[in-house]
């Protein structure tokens, strides 16, 4: 079970007040907060290893890099990776994305060619796609979604007819909570010949991710959003696949020998990390997961659904509020409408009682034209947010409903 008090403990600025209230943080699509043991972690490893990694002869940076590749495994383990080889580190799910398309789509996908996204999909993983489908002169085939807000299946099978190059689809929605039947999906795509890229932005914080399960390709996520710090994540692919691409960025550390003309490239995963990367969010990403396993994901995804299940419910009570997303297969994300109040009138409301919620096209606007809004509110949970949160949401809304309607008369 998880002891959201004991939790909420561990997180300093949930000790901040906001207009004399408790923050409720109900913003954690966007970005989780991080706990101390975090924090401690990253300002340990200044205080006390700090060096650049990979290159040093003395003991600092062997520290450093020990602390670095230790990271590696970490995410390796969390997400049972095919090989701690075919964990590259990046700055998120976008870079992840980018990667994959700028190297892997680069060399093997030409005019002609189809490559298959979603209706539900996040911007980053469509713009990718759309400049490499451009820079190719292939077709991005984007796959419907059904009136309740899940893929749909009998579409997705029509985009397979066209026998695409790869398919990308989001593990959990960011705008609708939709969690994906991903193992089905991917088992889909490559008997239609793909290869296939999940986006675990919403997956990763939430749920347990067995990438082997899955059977996909490639799959990226973001740190920020599971307890650790900005600029950390990952992209996880298949070990083979990474060897036969070309590498994403050029510069120190990626090669194994530069001559004036030419270079040949490091093994992998380096030939992916060109540059100095981000050891303290590699660290930090380290105790995240270390705090998150802890709880254990399934311990998370259950509070999380069931707390998903009673703002459902307690805003379905107030009339005018419209709910978008599935009744069930729904993470901690619960997107909704209230009569004509626009969305970012109503977060600014909100956030005047100290509720943090999210408003706009949450980078999905192909979704949004879909569902017929500009944009929605967004409340999105974690493992610090408590029923307690959810009153406050609901008595924020509700006056705020109040509110319009004095204006309104
Ligand atoms: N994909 C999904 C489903 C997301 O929710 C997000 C962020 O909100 C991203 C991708 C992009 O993640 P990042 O900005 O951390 O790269």
């Amino acid at each position: 079970m998880i002891d959201t008090k004991r939790i909420r403990g561990d997180f300093p600025i949930l000790a901040r007040k906001e207009n004399g209230q408790r923050l409720v943080y109900l913003d954690n699509a966007a970005t989780s907060q991080k706990p101390r043991r975090v924090l401690d972690a990253i300002a340990h490893y200044y205080s006390e290893h700090n060096a650049n990694v990979h290159r040093g002869a003395y003991a600092l940076a062997v520290e450093a890099t020990d602390a670095y590749e230790a990271a590696r495994t970490a995410v390796s383990r969390f997400v049972n990776a095919w090989a701690r080889e075919g964990v590259v580190f990046t700055r998120g799910t976008t870079e992840g994305i980018n990667l994959v398309a700028g190297s892997w789509g680069r060399a093997n996908v030409s005019r002609g060619d189809t490559v298959v996204v979603t209706a539900m999909d996040h911007h980053s993983n469509i713009v990718p796609w759309q400049i490499l489908c451009q820079e190719k002169g292939a077709t991005l085939r984007m796959v419907e979604i059904t009136g309740d807000g899940r893929i749909d299946l009998a579409d997705f099978g029509r985009a397979l007819e066209a026998k695409p190059k790869l398919v990308a689809f989001p593990y959990v929605s960011n705008s609708l909570g939709t969690v994906n039947p991903a193992a089905q999906l991917t088992k889909l795509a490559h008997a239609a010949g793909a290869v296939t890229v999940v986006d675990g932005a919403q997956s990763s914080p939430h749920l347990r991710v067995d990438v082997r399960t899955i059977g996909c390709d490639f799959y990226a996520f973001s740190g920020h959003k599971m307890l650790a710090p900005m600029g950390s994540g990952a992209l996880i692919a298949k070990p083979e696949l990474l060897e036969a691409m070309p590498p994403y960025h050029g510069g120190g550390e990626m090669i194994e020998r530069v001559w004036d003309d030419r270079s040949t490239w490091n093994k992998i995963p380096h030939k992916f990390e060109g540059g100095t990367p981000n050891v303290e969010a590699a660290v930090g990403l380290a105790v995240a997961i270390a705090y998150l396993e802890q709880l254990g994901l399934e311990h998370v995804a259950e509070h999380e659904q069931q707390l998903a299940r009673v703002a459902v419910e307690r805003l379905s009570q107030i009339e005018g509020i419209t709910i978008y997303g599935p009744r069930d297969h729904r993470a901690g994300v619960v997107p909704f409408t209230y009569g004509d109040i626009h969305p970012h009138d109503l977060a600014t409301i909100l956030d005047r009682d100290g509720v943090c919620i999210r408003a706009g096209h949450h980078c999905t606007q192909p979704l949004m034209r879909r569902l017929g809004v500009a944009a929605t509110a967004r409340a999105s949970f974690y493992i610090y947010n408590d029923v307690d949160d959810i009153e406050s949401l609901v008595a924020a809304v509700r006056k705020a409903g109040e509110l319009f309607r004095v204006l309104a008369s």
